[in-house]
């Protein structure tokens, strides 16, 4: 049987260096938030302002 699963529209912010991405997420079934974003083009992935809103 196919989980539903949720699908998100991702929004992270670099506090670094302002840069913004857009990208889709889902949440697995701890309810993390998985989007396959790895790092900033500026090397940052820790300071991230991360938004989203349910599809
Ligand atoms: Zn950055």
């Amino acid at each position: 049987m196919a989980k539903k699963e949720r699908r998100y529209r991702v929004t992270i912010r670099c506090l670094s260096c302002g840069e913004r991405f857009l990208l889709r997420g889902r949440k697995d079934e701890d309810g993390n938030l998985t989007t396959g974003f790895k790092r900033c083009i500026c090397g940052n992935d820790k300071q991230l302002h991360i938004d989203y809103t349910e599809e």
